[in-house]
């Protein structure tokens, strides 16, 4: 059972007369209250094939108490988090095939190199010394 508040009249959705409720508010583009919190939430109206139906406001999901149909959990608590966040930011910027270092970076790690003057591996000394 979720009950919704508008003024003082109170919108039951078990009750059969709801829908008639309902579009009489629609009609005068009522804002309703979700009193599943306190203090309620604000609910709009929206006119779908089935109906007149109460929908949440937008962002307000996790607002709702978790036994709220409107309930939606947090998205860093639903396991979604990482499929929503953009990817093309995660992806690393190739680095140029020649970036004139002293030692090859890594791809996507350029700003993470070590300063030219301390390369990561000492130049390996050549086989054959001069001879003296
Ligand atoms: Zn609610």
């Amino acid at each position: 059972m979720t009950t919704y508040r508008y003024d003082k009249i109170t919108i039951d959705t078990d009750n059969p007369n709801h829908n008639a409720q309902l579009e009489a508010l629609h009609a005068r583009a009522a804002r309703l209250l979700c009193t599943c919190v306190e203090p309620p939430l604000e609910m709009y109206l929206a006119r779908t094939q089935a109906g007149i139906i109460v929908k949440r406001m937008p962002d307000t999901g996790p607002r709702h108490a978790p036994t709220c149909p409107s309930y939606e959990p947090p998205a860093e608590l639903g396991g979604l988090a990482p499929c929503s966040a953009r990817p093309s930011s995660k992806t690393p910027t190739p680095a140029p095939p020649y970036s004139g270092s002293a030692f090859p970076c890594h791809d996507g790690l350029a700003d993470q190199c070590l300063p030219r003057t301390t390369p990561a591996h000492p130049a390996i000394p050549p086989r054959h010394s001069p001879a003296s």
